[in-house]
């Protein structure tokens, strides 16, 4: 149950004119304050940023940018959309920000159309690798109305950069296709992204480099990991990953006629109406991050990744590359038994609290339904206030949850010590009241 009063009063006010939406929305409070959230791409935001999201703002329209909007009475959002673009770019150090996507998708569909002409040619790499699906799938705009090249992997155990970015590669596949645009930044990448060394290829063949660091976007402005400005001509991101805010995208650049055509191809060219009460909730979320708590909060995403995957090691598992730089894993689960599959591993351990994802693995023989991996990720419960010692439970919980084959009685022995764990760090907006 939630102890935070403004929470509280807020479910109370939904359940005296709503009770039908109200309890779903209280069984959804309860389910993430009671489970481990390992999905990579998912944290818990602040009191402040959940409510700045249920705020007036939401009431406006304000079509257009600060200072030119179709609509009257925009006075305070124009402020509030002002606040949001100088805190972004005083994060990530740059000088243009566009704060309006809906989505990290939109985010990308606005620099592809800034960058690129229908029909044109990009590098990227390729989902089943960790890329993203706005990345140039078929069945995205991306691999609709663009022609993705892609870029792989280092593929042969042996090689000591086994499973990580093959430069080299990447340039000889760039200088073949000579792509207008080059992508780097993934979905479930474990190891530093080298941007200098992308924007030299970019160079190379007159490209442009596109960083879409949606995942490591709240490392990147703490320097946790290495920033992309002033390599990229164009940076994308969420910033609902690690960033720590709403659910919402942003795209910044230094270059004063890319920002204009970036500011187009979003609004009229892909959104109408910007979401402003989420723009209102990323003013505040910058805000946060922006504060020294957020770098030490970063570090220590970084450190319970590690450890939760030295710990998996350490009971048998393979994590692809030999580890994790940032804040996630790939744990291929057929090195502790080969029969084991992603898709059992999510039920089961589901089953038992624990909320992950079954992903597929470099090379994966499996089909993306099955897959032999689990992708992990440590934002949501660093922000708990978990440290080293839990990620050490959790990797504990894990192998006996798998090691039983999803066992009934084994998973709910496991949901309730869970709970129990939970309970001990609980979720922000259930922590406020002390
Ligand atoms: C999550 C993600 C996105 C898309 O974000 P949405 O907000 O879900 O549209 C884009 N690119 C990458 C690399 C991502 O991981």
């Amino acid at each position: 149950m939630s102890h935070d009063p403004i929470t509280d009063s807020i479910l109370d006010l939904i359940r005296s004119q709503d009770p039908e939406a109200a309890e779903i929305i209280a069984a959804e409070q309860d389910r993430q304050h009671s489970t481990i959230e390992l999905i990579a791409s998912e944290n818990h935001v602040s009191p402040a940023v959940q409510h700045a999201m249920g705020s007036c703002l939401t009431n406006k329209y304000a079509e257009g940018y600060p200072g030119a909007r179709y609509y009257g009475g925009c006075e305070f959002h124009d402020q509030i959309e002002r606040l949001a673009q100088d805190r972004a770019k005083e994060l990530f150090g740059c000088q243009y920000a566009n704060v309006q996507p809906h989505s990290g998708a939109q985010a990308n569909m606005a620099a592809f159309m800034s960058i690129m002409n229908p029909g044109d040619t990009f590098a990227s790499l390729v989902l089943k690798d960790g890329g993203h699906l706005s990345h140039g799938m078929k069945i995205n705009f991306s691999g609709r109305f663009y022609t993705p090249v892609h870029y792989p992997l280092h593929y042969e155990k042996s090689h000591p950069e086994f499973e990580q970015i093959d430069y080299d590669a990447v340039r000889d596949v760039c200088l073949e296709h000579k792509p207008k645009a080059i992508l780097c930044g993934y979905s479930a990448y474990p190891r530093v992204i080298d941007f200098a060394r992308f924007r030299a290829i970019a160079d190379e063949i007159g490209a442009y480099l596109l960083a879409d660091i949606a995942h490591i976007a709240g490392l990147c402005a703490t320097d946790v990991h290495p920033n992309p400005f002033p390599h990229a001509h164009v940076v994308t991101t969420t910033t609902h990953k690690t960033l720590r805010g709403p659910r919402g995208g942003l795209v910044m650049t230094n270059d004063e006629e890319l920002s204009k055509k970036i500011n187009r191809s979003l609004f009229p060219g892909v959104q109408g109406g910007p979401l402003m009460h989420v723009v209102g909730a990323k003013a505040v979320a910058f805000g946060e991050a922006l504060k020294p708590e957020f770098r030490t909060y970063c570090e220590q995403v970084v450190t319970n990744a590690r450890a939760l995957a030295s710990a998996l090691t350490e009971r048998g598992y393979r994590i692809t590359s030999g580890g994790t730089d940032n804040h996630l894993m790939l744990v291929d689960l057929t090195a502790r038994d080969e029969n084991l599959t992603g898709a059992d591993a999510e039920a089961w351990l589901e089953a038992s609290g624990i909320i992950t994802n079954k992903n597929g693995i470099p090379d994966d023989p499996r089909p993306p339904r099955v897959t032999s991996g689990l992708r992990l990720g440590s934002p949501a419960t660093t922000t708990r206030g978990m440290g080293e010692a839990e990620m050490v439970k959790i990797a504990d919980w894990i192998d006996r949850v798998l090691d039983d084959g999803g066992d009934e009685a084994t998973c709910s022995i496991v949901r309730g010590e869970v709970a129990a764990l939970c309970a001990e760090f609980p979720m922000p907006s259930v922590a406020m009241a002390g």
